[in-house]
C-alpha cells in the first residue's frame, strides 16, 4: 500500500504457454539504480510507453491500454508483448496501491541493452498530480505547427508517428513553447491545416451538435480517455464522429476538450488568445463518468 511502486518485468515471448507469470517480474525499491547505462531506452529512447490511471484502487481502461502498447510495439518493431503478462503485472501492482485516491501507473518497454538482456520492461506507480482545479477551470491552449502535412504517417512509416514511444522531448518542447505564449498547453496541427492532438492528449469539439475528434489515421494516438468520452457520449444518445478537423472549425467549435488518461477531461478556454466558450455541466459529468471507471 505504498507509493511510488516499482516493478521490473523480464518480458515473456508472445507465444509463451505460461499461465502463471509471478515469476518474471519482481519489486524494487523505486530510489535504487535498476536500469543499465546501455539501455536504449534512456539512450536513444528508442522503446514504448503507457500510463493508465488507478482512481481509488480501479486501474482505468487497461485493455485498450494494453492493445495500445502492442500497437507501438508493431509500429517500433519491437518484440510483441505478452498481453496476459502485462495484464498480470498491473494487476499484482493495482493489489498493492492505495485504494483510495488516484494514481498514475506507467508501464514501459524498452529495446533493451544492445548487448543483452533486451528487451527491457518495467512498471512504475506514482501519487497523480492534482488536476482537480484544471478540471474545474480549464486550459488555454496555443496551437502550434508539427512541421507535417496530412497523411505524414503513410508517406513516411519511419517516423514513427502514432506509437507512443518514449521519445516524448520534442513533446514537451511544445508545451514550454506554450507556457512562453502565455498559455497551459497546446494543439498541434499539420502543415496544411488540420488539427491533430495535445502533446499529452486528444483532442474533442463539439460542432453543431456532434462530437468529433480527429480520425486516428496513424499520424496521432487513438486515445484511451476519448473513446471513453465517446462511449459516454453515445450511451447519451450523443452524436460521435471521428474524422479530419480544419483548425478553423477548431476556433469556430462550440466547445472542445483535451483528454488524457491522468489529468482526464479539461475544457478548453482560449486558443491563441483567443477566448472559446465551455460547457462547465458537461465538463463535470465527463469527469464524474471517468473517475467512476472500473475497467
Ligand atoms: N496523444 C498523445 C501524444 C499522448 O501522449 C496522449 C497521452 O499521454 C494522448 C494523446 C491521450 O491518450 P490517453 O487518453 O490514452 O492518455
Amino acid at each position: 500500500m505504498s507509493l511510488p511502486l516499482t516493478l521490473l518485468i523480464d518480458p515473456v515471448s508472445v507465444d509463451s504457454d505460461r499461465t502463471d507469470f509471478s515469476d518474471t517480474f519482481h519489486e524494487t525499491d523505486s530510489a535504487a539504480p535498476a536500469l543499465r547505462v546501455g539501455e536504449l531506452s534512456a539512450q536513444r529512447g528508442d522503446g514504448v510507453f503507457e500510463t493508465l490511471s488507478v482512481v481509488n484502487g480501479h486501474p482505468q481502461a487497461v485493455e485498450p491500454h494494453i492493445a495500445r502498447l502492442c500497437n507501438s510495439a508493431e509500429i517500433c518493431e519491437l518484440p510483441v508483448p505478452n498481453a496476459d503478462q502485462w495484464r498480470a503485472a498491473i494487476a499484482y501492482a493495482v493489489a498493492r496501491l492505495p485504494h483510495e485516491g488516484e494514481v498514475a501507473l506507467k508501464f514501459v518497454l524498452s529495446r533493451g541493452v544492445e548487448s543483452g538482456p533486451a528487451p527491457t520492461a518495467w512498471l512504475h506507480a506514482t501519487r497523480a498530480t492534482d488536476f482537480r482545479a484544471v478540471r474545474e477551470n480549464g486550459v488555454r491552449v496555443v496551437t502550434l505547427d508539427r512541421g507535417y502535412a496530412r497523411g505524414v504517417a503513410e508517406r513516411a512509416p519511419w517516423l514513427l508517428m502514432g506509437a507512443k514511444t518514449l521519445s516524448y522531448a520534442t513533446n514537451m518542447a511544445a508545451l514550454r513553447e506554450a507556457k512562453r505564449r502565455g498559455a497551459d498547453d497546446t494543439i498541434f496541427l499539420t502543415t496544411d491545416g488540420y488539427v491533430m492532438e495535445g502533446p499529452t492528449s486528444s483532442v474533442v469539439l463539439r460542432i453543431g451538435g456532434s462530437y468529433v475528434t480527429p480520425a486516428p489515421s496513424g499520424a496521432i494516438l487513438h486515445g484511451t480517455t476519448q473513446q471513453s468520452i465517446f462511449e459516454y457520449l453515445r450511451d447519451r444518445g450523443e452524436q460521435v464522429e471521428y474524422r479530419d478537423v480544419t483548425v478553423d472549425e477548431l476556433r469556430r467549435a462550440d466547445a472542445a476538450w483535451l483528454g488524457s488518461s491522468v489529468r482526464l477531461a479539461v475544457a478548453i478556454t482560449a486558443i491563441d488568445g483567443e477566448p472559446m466558450r465551455t460547457d462547465r455541466p458537461l465538463t463535470d459529468d465527463l469527469n464524474a463518468y471517468l473517475l467512476g471507471r472500473t475497467a
